[in-house]
């Protein structure tokens, strides 16, 4: 296995090869990789076009041998002097604070016939989305493995003649399925079934209307945020290309920031709206043992009400359920009332958390959320309707529908449907002795 710094020389020892080879000059690659490694680590200063151009003056060639410009799938290491003639496919700007104070900085994608990479000046530049231009002097970083550009004060930008074209698409093409998704990811590309979609607007004096839902392929659900306005119809199948996956609150989610893209598209694979929303009826040892996130139906007994069950108040930030008037990650503010119930439930096999929202919390308790404001008003506190809720609650048996995740933090249902479930028990308990009996008679 080589190691990642080896690959990355690979294009460079095959253009010193190549030269020397057109002249004539025959060298071992093994020597000419221990010049280009000496020189990379001894003279730091230099690009590694001039380090190419060094060591082929080494083997007695004068002169320029290397393209002056940089194709952009070769910057893949912490280079200076990189030469590139692209074109801008993206360009926005936003305020950074620096310690010499606020300071406007551009970022955006550059793309030549090789490939695509994401850049960031420090200087303020007038180009915009379409521009050919041509580059002096940038360096690139690596970002998370990605090489970056980065145009400072040195770099010289200038409009180009050279009109590029054929830019590769900037997504690998390859499309994970939902089940398969890992608790992080970047250029994640889906084909699924809208399930539901949401508009919601976030921030306080800033708003902002982003479109969030949930997809679905044949192996799970998601649920997916596109940080933007976005017209996304229910019920049809979309590609969303270069999203990137975070968990929130122990669930993976899929992101739309703004290199991301969402599309209509037709996938023959993808079940219909009825298997993708139909509950899967099974036992929690089962989900336990299995894997991803799946729309599931448990029927259990509730071993404990939490503690922030109930009438509770959610930061207006990130709508987390404040403890005490404060936000983990916003400070003390302002909470919305909520109800919700945070629940252990057993089902003989196993038992996991379940979060129940304040619709089906209002359909076990039969009372409105206004009923229960009204009674946490008459207590002056909630820790009376806390009791009450835990007293309904404690030991009785309730079929939950929702989604299953886990985590290192254990595992959850977060509850879309839940109701009570003395019914289907008595039904199960009764098939159950009657199996009994047979097996008694056969004897
Ligand atoms: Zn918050």
């Amino acid at each position: 296995m080589k190691t990642k710094t080896e690959n990355d020389m690979n294009p460079h020892i095959n253009d010193i090869e190549r030269v020397l080879k057109e002249n004539g000059i025959d060298a071992k690659r093994e020597e000419i990789e221990e010049k280009f490694i000496f020189a990379i680590t001894t003279q730091k200063e230099l690009s590694t076009k001039e380090i190419k151009q060094s060591i082929v003056g080494h083997y007695g060639l004068e002169g320029k041998f290397f393209d002056e410009f940089s194709k952009i799938k070769d910057i893949n290491t912490e280079e200076n002097g990189i030469d590139l003639s692209a074109k801008i496919l993206f360009i926005t700007e936003r305020m950074v604070n620096t310690k010499n104070g606020e300071k406007k900085i551009k970022s955006g994608i550059l793309g030549d016939e090789t490939g695509t990479i994401s850049f960031t000046s420090w200087r303020d530049m007038e180009f915009k989305k379409g521009d050919d231009i041509s580059i002096k002097n940038a360096t690139s970083k690596l970002w998370n493995d990605n090489a970056q550009l980065n145009i400072n004060e040195w770099t010289d930008i200038s409009l180009s003649d050279r009109k590029i074209e054929n830019i590769p698409s900037r997504s690998n093409d390859k499309i994970t399925k939902i089940g398969e998704i890992p608790d992080s990811m970047k250029n994640a590309n889906i084909v699924g079934r809208i399930v539901d979609v949401r508009k919601k607007e976030i921030g306080t004096d800033d708003k902002k209307t982003i479109t969030e839902g949930e997809i679905a392929d044949s192996t799970g659900m998601l649920r997916f945020t596109v940080w933007k306005d976005m017209d996304i119809k229910k019920g049809e199948i979309y590609k969303l290309t270069n999203a990137y996956i975070k968990r929130w609150r122990g669930i993976p989610q899929l992101n739309i920031g703004d290199y991301g893209n969402i599309e209509k598209t037709s996938a023959e694979d993808i079940p219909d709206m009825k298997t993708l929303t139909s509950y899967h009826k099974t036992d929690i040892r089962s989900l336990q043992e299995g894997s991803g996130t799946q729309r599931v139906m448990i029927t259990g007994t509730v071993m404990e009400v939490k503690d922030s069950s109930g009438y509770i108040k959610r930061c207006p930030e990130c709508s987390r359920v404040l403890k005490d008037g404060v936000c983990s990650i916003h400070g003390s503010v302002k909470g919305i009332p909520d109800l919700r119930l945070k629940i252990i439930v057993d089902d003989g096999t196993g038992s996991t958390l379940c979060i129940i929202n304040r619709e089906n919390t209002e359909k076990l308790l039969e009372k409105s959320f206004a009923d229960i404001e009204k009674e946490v008003k008459e207590n002056s506190g909630t820790s009376e309707v806390f009791r009450d809720i835990k007293n309904r609650l404690t030991f009785e048996t309730i079929n939950i529908g929702g989604t299953y995740s886990s985590d290192d933090n254990g595992d959850m249902i977060v509850a879309k449907e839940a109701e009570w479930s003395q019914k289907d028990i008595t039904e199960e308990m009764m098939t159950e002795l009657e199996d009994a009996e047979d097996l008694v008679r056969r004897d």
